[in-house]
C-alpha cells in the first residue's frame, strides 16, 4: 500500500508510541486521525504535525466508555475513508495476580482487548465494501511470554494475538490485512513509572543492552502498511529480549 494521502486512524496518539507513529504516518503523506481522551491535542504533536505539512484531524474520545459503532462513524465520515486503524491505545494496571482485583482485571481486558474488538468489528464492515484495509494491533511480548504481575495485561495482549490471526483469515477474502506488533521495553511514559531496579533488572535481559524508541515501532508499522503480502503475523520488536 503507498501511503499518501491514505487515512490512517490511531487510538490513544497523543503520547508515546501512538504519537509517534502519528507523526511518521504524516511524513510518508497519509492524513492522520489522532485520537485522545483530552479537549485539545497536546501542542507539542501540533507542532511536529504541522512542521511536517501533515493533514491532521484530532478525535476526543475516551474509548473505555465510548461508542465505539458511532466513534468509527465520526472517523470514517472525517475524510470519508480510513485505509489503516491502528489499535494502539492501552494501559496497564500491574499486581501480583493473588493480589488482582475483578476491577484491575475489568478495566485492562476493556481498553486493551475489547476496545480493538469492537472498534476493529465497526471499521471492517465499512473496510469491506472498501474491499482494501490494513489493521494493526499493539500486542505486547508479555502476551507471548507471560509476566509476573502483569497476568491481566498479559491475558489482554494474548487475546489480541487470537483476535489478529482470526480476523486475519476472515478479511483476507476481501484483500484486508491485519497484523499484531508485540513491542518489549519501549521508553514511553508507560515504561518511565518502573522503578530503577526494575529497569535495571529487565536492561540485563536485554541482548541489544538498550530500551526501544517508539520511532521503532512506527517503522514497523509502517512497515506492515506497506508490505501487501503479511496477514495474521505478530512482529517482535524487542532488541532480542525474547529469543
Ligand atoms: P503510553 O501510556 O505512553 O500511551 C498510551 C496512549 O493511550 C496514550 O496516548 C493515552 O492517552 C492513550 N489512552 C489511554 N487510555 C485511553 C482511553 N481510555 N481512551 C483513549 N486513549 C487512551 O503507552 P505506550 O507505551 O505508548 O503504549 C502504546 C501501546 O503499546 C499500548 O497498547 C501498550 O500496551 C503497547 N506496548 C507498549 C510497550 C512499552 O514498552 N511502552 C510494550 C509493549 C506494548
Amino acid at each position: 500500500m503507498k501511503l499518501k494521502n491514505k487515512v490512517v486512524l490511531i487510538t490513544g496518539s497523543t503520547h508515546g508510541i501512538g504519537a509517534s507513529m502519528t507523526v511518521a504516518f504524516a511524513k510518508q503523506g497519509a492524513k492522520v486521525l489522532v485520537n485522545g481522551r483530552h479537549e485539545e491535542m497536546p501542542e507539542e504533536l501540533k507542532s511536529e504535525l504541522e512542521a511536517a505539512g501533515a493533514t491532521y484531524h484530532y478525535l476526543q474520545a475516551d474509548l473505555a466508555q465510548s461508542d465505539l459503532k458511532a466513534f468509527a462513524e465520526e472517523a470514517w465520515d472525517v475524510y470519508g475513508q480510513i485505509d489503516v486503524l491502528i489499535n494502539n491505545a492501552g494501559i496497564g494496571r500491574d499486581k501480583m495476580f493473588i493480589g488482582m482485583r475483578e476491577h484491575d482485571y475489568d478495566e485492562v481486558m476493556n481498553l486493551d482487548l475489547k476496545v480493538p474488538f469492537f472498534l476493529t468489528k465497526a471499521i471492517l464492515k465499512k473496510m469491506n465494501k472498501q474491499r482494501s484495509g490494513v489493521i494493526i494491533n499493539m500486542s505486547s511480548v508479555v502476551g507471548l511470554h507471560g509476566n509476573a504481575g502483569q497476568a491481566n495485561y498479559a491475558a489482554a495482549k494474548a487475546g489480541l494475538v487470537g483476535l489478529t490471526k482470526s480476523v486475519a483469515r476472515e478479511a483476507a477474502l476481501r484483500s484486508i490485512r491485519v497484523n499484531a506488533i508485540a513491542p518489549g521495553m519501549i521508553d514511553t511514559e508507560m515504561t518511565q513509572k518502573l522503578s530503577e531496579r526494575v529497569k535495571e533488572n529487565i536492561l540485563q535481559q536485554i541482548p541489544l543492552k538498550r530500551w526501544g524508541e517508539p520511532s521503532e515501532i512506527a517503522q514497523t508499522a509502517i512497515f506492515l502498511a506497506q508490505n501487501d503480502y503479511i496477514t495474521g503475523q505478530t512482529v517482535v520488536v524487542d532488541g532480542g529480549m525474547t529469543i
